[in-house]
């Protein structure tokens, strides 16, 4: 639909995520930025102008913690100077995202131009998504786009509540938010079988509801990370020092019992390399992983898991990633990690469809350099893992109805 729209003589209202980090003035990370660039562009390209809002940080809530903080240090004024760069214009600039100033602006812009509002969290009726302030924001474009994936799974008044104040035709995802739309429902609604679910990193308790959703979906449930010792302590087995959530090992057992009953293969790692310390520099060996020795903790997953998860993401033709296998942070326990990315961009290389979205596994496979080799990889960590868990998210039900 984006595609297919013209934009000529329109000033579009976007909803970006420019939630970028910004040091001294300085943005050390401009990946949310260039993400919005082909949407921004193409509006451009076709005559139309543009009305950029973003939030950035948590203002209000910060500056109550911390007296000494001001508005001033929550500012998107920094972004000015380097979209204007990115996109070979001078973006303009209204230092309140509502009020007389911005909206003359945004009524003065010609085609080809471009306003960035300061940070919507100045308001308090942002994250409230207060029905008046999102219809004042509604004012200032003709039409209005969101392509801020990363906070679809919030109902505030600039991702969802303020589309309510445009008609059908006149409210749109921009190309980010397709992209990561499409690329959701490719694996969990769409999806060829089998279908495989790599799920790791730390905690089960915040996977529980991705799992239990998966095992209406997924063929093959692949459990790694520190999430996987929950699962072996709960078994009988023994895993030392190794992470373990005590309160959850019923909840394991239930969810591996719900997995058998509705025959999909949990599949946890059989070996693991195990350290003496949780350190870069700790010593290590390799254990069974409901064998791990007093003392020693599991960091990564070892040589037999590594073959006994390939070979099942080597079948697959749908393929879900979430959450590292082992501390990939520490070159000693990335091997895991790195082997089951190598296995995901193999998979793709053979036709499957690859999501790498949520957090820590969209890190690794980036710290790999291997984020081009599978199909795709999500921007919306937060979002992403409430889609996985089967939510509605209002940013997306806002446009889609
Ligand atoms: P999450 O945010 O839940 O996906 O967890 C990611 C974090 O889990 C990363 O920082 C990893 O270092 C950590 N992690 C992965 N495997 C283990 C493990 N076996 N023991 C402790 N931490 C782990």
């Amino acid at each position: 639909m984006f595609k297919d729209h013209n934009f000529a003589n329109q000033r579009a209202l976007i909803r970006v995520d420019f939630n970028v980090p910004i040091k001294n003035g300085v943005i050390t990370d401009d990946n949310r930025i260039t993400a919005a660039l082909p949407t921004i562009k193409k509006i451009l390209a076709d005559g139309g102008s543009i009305v950029l809002m973003s939030h950035w940080g948590r203002p209000l809530k910060d500056i109550e913690k911390k007296p000494n903080l001001t508005l001033a240090d929550f500012s998107l004024k920094p972004v000015v100077a380097h979209l204007s760069k990115l996109l070979g214009i001078e973006v303009q600039w209204a230092d309140d995202c509502l009020g007389q100033d911005a909206m003359d602006k945004a009524k003065a812009l010609k085609p080809g131009e471009v306003l960035l509002l300061e940070n919507l969290r100045y308001y308090k009726q942002e994250e409230k998504g207060d029905v008046a302030f999102a219809e004042q924001l509604s004012k200032l474009g003709d039409i209005y786009v969101n392509d801020a994936f990363g906070t679809a799974h919030r109902a505030h008044a600039s991702t969802a509540v303020i589309a309510q104040f445009f008609p059908g035709n006149k409210k749109m995802f921009g190309l980010l938010m397709e992209g990561e739309v499409k690329a959701a429902e490719e694996v969990m609604h769409n999806n060829k079988k089998p279908f495989t679910a790599i799920i790791g990193g730390a905690k089960v308790s915040d996977k529980i509801l991705i799992i239990e959703n998966l095992l209406e979906k997924a063929t093959d449930i692949i459990i790694g990370g520190g999430m996987a010792y929950t699962f072996f302590k709960a078994e009988g087995g023994h895993i030392g020092n190794s992470l373990c959530e005590d309160d959850r090992l019923d909840m394991a057992i239930e969810l591996l019992k719900k997995a058998a009953d509705k025959g999909v293969c949990i599949h946890l790692p059989a070996d693991s390399i195990i350290a003496d310390k949780f350190a870069a520099d700790a010593n290590c060996s390799s254990a069974l992983s409901n064998e791990v020795p007093a003392g020693w903790m599991g960091l990564d997953i070892g040589t037999m898991a590594i073959n006994q998860f390939k070979k099942i993401i080597c079948e697959s033709k749908t393929i879900l990633w979430n959450g590292p296998m082992g501390v990939f942070e520490m070159e000693k326990f990335q091997h895991g990690t790195k082997a089951i990315a190598d296995a995901v961009v193999e998979a793709t290389k053979n036709g499957a469809f690859s999501l790498v979205g949520g957090g820590d596994s969209v890190a690794a496979v980036n710290k790999f350099g291997l984020a081009d080799k599978v199909s795709y990889v999500s921007t919306g960590g937060g979002a992403m893992l409430e889609y996985f868990e089967g939510k509605v998210l209002p940013g997306i039900a806002a446009i889609t109805g």
